[in-house]
């Protein structure tokens, strides 16, 4: 897919989303929230579902979870205009409830059209239920932090994931915003990992689900591992 196709593929989605009643949450939304960020970009975020303001303006993480993530975003210097940010269910379950088994998989589909559109080559979970679609059946508490190829299921054979809690957790437990700043910092090396497994995948498709998880340093100082100082470098897709 050219830049361009890529950037028509998720306005379609996009479009599509904001118009969407296949679940019940469409009933109680203000607007839905399809994502926002780089089309060209390497790096994709998935939250768990919109909530009060997202509701509102119609944009992913602008509350104070989204404060949290872009300041997350801000110590390893990358900015949340240089990855895509989305998440699960679109639309804002009300009182900020856990979306619904089958909310998620009404969902599923535009995650996934997003998913082959962006091509990312890393995807970052935030919290329990992003975990689940790439993950299903591990626990956040031993996984995040650590990259694996994600469950054939999720339709990501060219990704890597890497998960992470929650912000709206780590708002919440000073212990979890610590663990999210490691986590963060764990972030360009998953990508630089990511970037040679799908060198690997052109040819041979790994075996999703006997990929042991590998824990990750944190970032190291290098320029080398610092992947986006220079902006060229994040459009290079293999
Ligand atoms: N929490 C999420 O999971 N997603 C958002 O977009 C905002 C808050
Ligand atoms: Fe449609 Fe997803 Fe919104 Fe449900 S949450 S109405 S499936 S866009």
């Amino acid at each position: 897919m050219t830049e361009a196709e890529r950037r028509r593929a998720l306005e379609a989605i996009g479009a599509e989303v904001a118009a969407c009643t296949r679940c019940r949450l469409h009933e109680t939304r203000t607007k839905s929230v399809p994502g926002e960020g780089d089309s060209a970009t390497e790096v994709m975020f998935v939250g768990e579902g919109p909530g009060f303001n997202e509701d509102r303006e119609g944009r992913p993480f602008i509350g104070r979870a989204g404060a949290l993530l872009n300041r997350l975003l801000a110590s390893i210097e990358w900015t949340r205009e240089s990855v895509f940010i989305t998440n699960v269910v679109k639309c804002r379950p009300p009182d900020n409830r856990d979306p619904e088994p089958d909310e998620i998989a009404a969902c599923a589909p535009y995650l996934t059209r997003q998913i082959e559109a962006l091509d990312p080559a890393l995807i970052v979970t935030l919290g329990r239920f992003s975990m689940a679609r790439f993950n299903p059946g591990a626990r956040i508490g031993q996984v995040h932090g650590t990259v694996r190829p994600p469950h054939a299921d999720a339709g990501a054979p060219r990704a890597l994931a890497y998960f992470m809690y929650h912000p709206a957790a780590a708002l919440r437990d000073p212990s979890v915003e610590a663990a999210s700043l490691r986590d963060i910092a764990g972030v360009p090396a998953a990508l630089l990992e990511a970037r040679r497994f799908r060198s690997g995948t052109q040819t041979s498709p790994p075996a999703a689900d006997t990929a042991a998880p590998r824990e990750l340093a944190a970032a190291p100082e290098t320029t080398e591992h610092n992947c986006q100082t220079d902006p060229t470098d994040q459009l290079t897709l293999f």
